[in-house]
């Protein structure tokens, strides 16, 4: 007999009294199916139904396929008109579920409630979706998840075939690791071609959907340029009406980086929205990620815009990462300075960029003063890291589709100059070992960020061969730029491919190498009028890139050149002779 219902529904129970229990997070494993999952997913729609009549819900997911075995938790969905999803959610806290944990969880407008039921002295976990109906990204989630499931009811086969590909998993492993992320990344290629077979693929966005890109400076151009070229439209959010992307845009949306009122009126008409840049505030990415969809998405905006969470996490996936510390004061740098050894760089956490906002440390009578030098707010926490003495930096560039597919370009190598780019060439001359293990890294990490588009891991080399990772940008990068001319498909363009639901294109490089020397501004802040295109362009092979900034100054990134060559060393030959043609007025 269900309980009578509370006359005085608006009154929470005590948490003594409500009926589903705590969530606990545990390793992935492979359970045999048990008969009781279908007692535990009715009891808990029972439950719901008590409250909300009105409202259905579905068991989905390898528990209510009967005799697949899994993980062994009770995932249940329902489907709300998105003004809904709020008060369900409410509802659901109310019986005893709690937010979802973790570092990467649905977004409030799909959110997934974990919980707990116990019976017969078993306690058996529950996820409950909750799905907003016709809203721009998670409408056909439900319905999809409904038509796998009834795929894997009525095909024995397809359901043998889950378990075996799940045992698998579990024995050997995916590329070595046996955890959570290789279970879901294998489990996601196989869903995929299920999916495929099903017809219930994910609608790609098509031209001439509108792309926002938050950000108008030269990647957002170049961002947009290739998008064009596809035949897309653009949208831009910039602070600067005269930014780089301006020109090439359809629409420009004027503001801060911060400006949540802005970023709604871009949203409003795009398909798909990403970043040219890490410094976006993440509350703005959520609101964004709310309304369309947002990629590369918000978790790698997150873990990449703040050092300490970037270091936090590859030191989670066991990545080589420069010994460091997070400090807050002079008496914590003390005591990392003895642990870690001088030198040191010091960087404040978030907004730092082309060498800015980072100090060396090379003497300990230095360390009084760092922090007040690193001009960050007091008490805010920083990095400290060690200096290393590499051979060389390396990048390399990865593009994750939306189906968790990968393609790498050739490892590029990097030549920094007061912690700014200059020149950057491809492939690099490092060991073939070198180079997969490079690829590698940049693979896991954009799959452990599960990032859908392009992202680059900076990396340094070694004089013992190890690899340390140095930085990790959810975006194209400057160290990328090559890509336009010497391979198949440019960074930009994959990019746009990637965050559109299309094929991924070929990264292979089209000569035997290419480098790419930048333009940075020179002297005191004045219009910019470039000087020696004439010159430069009569170098055979140099491709002359600018980005049209209205002002140069000292430093700036105003364009670059990139030249093809019959090895990097020559490519960049090539590069540099017409670099030293251009000038500033
Ligand atoms: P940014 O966000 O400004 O690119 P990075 O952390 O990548 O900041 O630092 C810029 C450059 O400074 C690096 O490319 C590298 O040349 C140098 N650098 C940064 N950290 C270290 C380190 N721990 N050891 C040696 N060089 C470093
Ligand atoms: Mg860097």
């Amino acid at each position: 007999m269900p309980e009578p219902r509370s006359t005085q529904a608006a009154t929470p129970p005590a948490p003594a009294a409500r009926p589903i229990g705590a969530y606990e997070r545990k390793s992935a494993g492979v359970l045999e199916w048990d008969p009781r999952v279908a007692d535990v997913a009715a009891r808990v729609i029972e439950l719901v139904r008590e409250r909300r009549p009105d409202i259905s819900v579905e068991h989905i997911g390898s528990t209510a396929v009967e005799g697949l075995p899994g993980k062994g938790i009770v995932d249940l969905a329902t489907e709300v008109d998105a003004d809904e999803v709020a008060g369900v959610s409410e509802m659901l806290l109310g019986l005893g579920f709690q937010r979802q944990p973790g570092p990467d969880p649905f977004p409030a407008i799909r959110p997934m409630l974990v919980g707990a039921l116990d019976l017969d002295g078993t306690t058996f976990r529950v996820h409950f979706h909750v799905q907003p109906r016709h809203h721009p990204v998670w409408s056909g989630g439900y319905a999809r998840e409904l038509k796998f499931r009834d795929a894997l009811r009525a095909d024995k086969a397809l359901s043998n075939d889950y378990a075996r590909l799940k045992r698998g998993i579990v024995e050997t492993g995916v590329d070595g690791r046996v955890d959570a992320l290789a279970y879901t990344h294998a489990k996601t290629i196989w869903i995929r071609d299920v999916y495929r077979r099903l017809g219930i693929g994910f609608e790609p966005i098509l031209p001439p959907a509108t792309i926002a890109i938050l950000g108008g400076g030269q990647l957002g151009r170049m961002l947009g340029l290739a998008a064009r070229a596809l035949g897309y439209r653009i949208a831009v959010l910039d602070p600067d009406p005269e930014c780089p992307a301006a020109a090439i845009a359809d629409r420009v949306e004027i503001g801060a980086y911060d400006d949540i009122a802005a970023a709604r009126r871009l949203a409003t008409g795009s398909a798909v929205a990403t970043y040219e840049l890490e410094h976006i505030s993440a509350n703005l990415a959520d609101q964004i990620d709310e309304e369309i969809l947002l990629r590369p998405g918000n978790y790698p905006l997150r873990v990449a815009q703040d050092r300490l969470a970037e270091r936090q996490f590859l030191t989670k996936y066991e990545l080589g990462v420069a010994p460091w510390r997070e400090v807050r004061s002079e008496t914590e740098l003390r005591t990392a300075a003895q642990e870690l050894g001088l030198p040191l760089r010091l960087k404040v956490a978030i907004g730092g960029y082309d060498g800015r906002s980072q100090l060396r440390i090379r003497d300990a009578s230095e360390l009084t003063t760092a922090l007040g030098r690193l001009g960050r707010p007091d008490g805010e926490a920083v990095l400290v890291e060690r200096e290393l003495t590499f051979e060389a930096e390396l990048s390399v560039i990865c593009a994750r589709a939306a189906d968790g597919e990968t393609a790498t370009y050739p490892v590029a190598r990097n030549v920094h100059d007061g912690g700014i780019l200059v020149e950057s060439s491809a492939p690099a001359e490092i060991p073939d070992v070198v180079a997969a293990e490079a690829t590698e890294i940049a693979r896991r990490i954009a799959t452990y960020l599960g990032l859908v588009g392009v992202m680059t891991v900076e990396l340094f080399l070694l004089a013992d061969g190890e690899l340390v990772v140095n930085e990790i940008a959810p975006r194209v990068h400057n160290s990328g730029h090559w890509t336009i001319e010497a391979a198949a498909t440019s960074q930009f363009e994959q990019h746009i491919r990637a965050i559109c639901g299309l094929p991924l294109g070929s990264t292979a490089l089209l000569v035997p190498a290419a480098a790419t020397v930048n333009l940075l501004g020179v002297g005191a802040e004045r219009p910019a009028q470039p000087k020696g295109i004439e010159a430069a362009l009569g170098v055979e092979g140099a491709h002359l890139h600018l980005y049209d900034k209205r002002l140069v100054r000292e430093r700036r990134k105003m364009g670059h050149v990139t030249a093809l060559g019959a090895s990097p060393a020559d490519a960049l030959r090539t590069a540099r002779e017409a670099h030293a043609r251009l000038g500033w007025a």
